[in-house]
């Protein structure tokens, strides 16, 4: 189960160089972009192919690519990408910027696995079952339910997830809209972000 390397997990990141030595390895420090070194505001963990359940981490890709510290523009560089790139289907709800710690993908199949409520996985799934029609902001297919932090405050809000309007978005729409969240917070350290798998799923925070 070897992971890929950092050359070939993240072609486009210039790494710390001191963040890769022998005691960053051995302390486990996870390897940090160069631009950590003069930026404090903003750092995000990303460990973009394994998906923690309750405390288990499950590899979702093959090979899994390496747990890393990224500012923000690394980050919203790799995220972008890779999210307009997935096909499946996301609710993704907008995360509270001075509140937010983690904001991660579950795939519908792992709801409970993950610790999700069953009348919160329930009603995620049934907006993930409804049709999108096409994007708010071109022509193109709808894959997104982008959930505005007005419409679902938290989700504990279930009634709250059954009704919100949303935005239909396409991918590339969709992945413009969670970076521009980002970028709206002015501070932020994220321990835990990753990428969509599987077929179909919710993007959530806590
Ligand atoms: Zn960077
Ligand atoms: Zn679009």
């Amino acid at each position: 189960m070897g992971g890929a390397t950092l050359e070939q997990a993240y072609p486009g990141i210039a790494f710390r160089g001191r963040s890769r030595n022998w005691w960053a390895r051995l302390t486990r420090v996870p390897p940090e972009c160069v631009h950590l070194e003069h930026e404090f505001s903003w750092m995000a963990t990303y460990v973009p192919d394994t998906l923690y359940l309750q405390g288990k981490a499950s590899v979702q890709r093959q090979p899994a690519r390496p747990e890393v510290s990224l500012c923000r523009a690394c980050l919203l560089g790799e995220l972008e990408s890779e999210l307009a790139r997935y096909r499946g289907r996301i609710l993704a709800f907008e995360p509270d910027g001075g509140a937010f710690s983690q904001y991660f993908f579950v795939g519908a199949p792992d709801f409970s696995a993950a610790g999700l409520k069953p009348e919160v996985a329930e009603a995620i799934e049934r907006r993930l079952d409804q049709s999108l029609g096409t994007c708010q902001g071109c022509d193109h297919p709808a894959h997104w339910m982008w959930i505005p932090r007005v419409q679902v405050e938290n989700l504990d809000e279930v009634g709250d997830i059954a009704t919100a309007k949303g935005q239909a978005l396409c991918p590339a729409h969709g992945a413009q809209q969670l970076c521009e969240s980002f970028t709206a917070v002015s501070e932020a350290n994220l321990l835990y972000v990753n990428v969509p798998y599987g077929e179909a799923g919710a993007y959530l925070w806590i």
